[in-house]
């Protein structure tokens, strides 16, 4: 009998963890590997969430936690909710989990049936897909490219929509492109959907605060959406705390409820001593990250006006999230190095072994034309990795 089930054997191992591990080994030979993959905050986790764990331990916070989070926790999060997204919930409507990923699972795992579509513009998040066929969905991706700023466009929507669409996924800001999608964008998307009262958005806003002076808006707040939206975040970007592992959702209850059933058979909930933490992340004021946000924003122009100096090299401007997901389409069909250089994923591998800077190859987003370059890092990384990718494409 076949050892493994068809289900690990047809997914796609995560290109960003996989692309991190790669350049971790190869430091781990001695090589001066720039890692530009993988989408961690370079800062540490600020004192005031530090401090309230390190009280959490102290207070003897050690047991099993309510399956959805604690009370006092959700209410936190109800709160931010009302204060950054006007989105109004009820405890029963909010379930914390191990990440926002895993709040992902829940929700796919929580609607989807077999052949199930989901609508997934494109690029979108690495493991949206793998999560949607994990659990019977298909995927239906809608090409954008960077002459719209990688976002789906009201008749995109319209043309993707058949019999079989349950929901639509999406992130703004978006990983992996940055782009952020405006209310007039989000209010002609809504339009679309207010014509299709049966399709669920999962709305993951896990960038929010990580914004560049756009705005932020919850397609939730549209009166058509709220009771047909899953509002997804967690802290790990703007709170620096990747590793903590919590994310949340805001959602219909009967849909918060069964995420909750299931949990309650997965994990049992996310670790006690972070939950504690987030009460402190979620209640102080999100002027308090904002020295990470200002920095980015300053890397962001530093690494666009570094790239846009390399030919081939044709980028958006992003206005969120800290990646940027240059067209890199000029360098298909050329050798390089004594390389062939097909696609992105060629690209990307080409940029590992000769420049020694870890990217993500585009395709693991749905869009092969491009790559993904995090600038979630120093300043002198930064203009190094852009100088070596210089050096190796010139
Ligand atoms: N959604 C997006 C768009 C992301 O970039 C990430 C990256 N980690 C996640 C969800 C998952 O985040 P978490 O660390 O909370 O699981
Ligand atoms: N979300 C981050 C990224 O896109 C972290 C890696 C992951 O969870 O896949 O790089």
């Amino acid at each position: 009998m076949q050892l493994l089930s068809d289900r690990i054997l047809s997914m796609s191992t995560s290109a960003t963890l996989a692309m991190a591990a790669k350049a971790r080994e190869l430091r781990g030979e001695g090589k001066d590997i720039i890692g530009l993959s993988l989408g961690e905050p370079d800062f540490n986790t600020p004192d005031f969430i530090k401090e309230a764990a390190i009280q959490a331990i102290n207070d003897n916070y050690n047991s099993y936690t309510p399956v959805d989070g604690y009370a006092d926790l959700k209410d936190a999060i109800i709160t931010k909710f009302e204060r950054d997204n006007g989105l109004t919930y009820t405890p029963s409507q909010i379930v914390v989990s191990t990440g926002a990923k895993q709040a992902l699972f829940n929700i796919a795992g929580v609607m989807l049936n077999d052949g199930d579509e989901v609508i997934l513009p494109c690029p979108y998040w690495v493991s949206y897909s793998d999560i949607v066929k994990l659990f019977g969905g298909l995927p239906v991706e809608v090409k954008t490219s960077i002459d719209t700023d990688f976002k789906m466009t009201a008749d995109q929507l319209e043309a993707a929509i058949t019999a079989n669409t349950k929901m639509m996924w999406f992130s703004s800001p978006c990983n992996p492109s940055g782009s952020v999608y405006s209310k007039e964008e989000l209010q002609a998307l809504v339009d679309v959907l207010a014509k299709h009262p049966d399709i669920y958005v999962v709305s993951d806003e896990i960038y929010e605060h990580i914004n560049y002076g756009k705005g932020h808006t919850s397609i939730a707040s549209f009166d058509a959406m709220y009771d047909r939206t899953i509002t997804v975040n967690g802290v790990s970007k703007a709170f620096a705390m990747t590793g903590w592992r919590i994310g949340y959702i805001g959602a219909p209850e009967k849909i918060a409820r069964a995420c909750n059933k299931l949990q309650g058979q997965a994990t049992s909930g996310a670790n006690c001593i972070a939950q504690r933490a987030v009460i402190t992340a979620c209640t102080e004021s999100p002027d308090k990250v904002k020295y990470m946000i200002d920095e980015f924003k300053d890397r962001r122009d530093l690494i666009l006006g570094l790239l846009n100096d390399i030919e081939g090299f044709k980028c958006n401007v992003p206005d969120g999230a800290f990646y940027v997901f240059p067209n890199v389409t000029h360098f298909f069909g050329k050798t390089l190095k004594g390389k062939k250089i097909n696609n992105a994923s060629d690209f990307s591998l080409f940029l590992l072994e000769e420049a020694l800077v870890a990217t993500v190859t585009g395709e693991a987003f749905g869009n092969p034309d491009c790559i993904r370059i995090s600038y979630a890092a120093s300043t002198e990384q930064i203009i190094e990795a852009v100088k070596r990718i210089k050096e190796a494409v010139s």
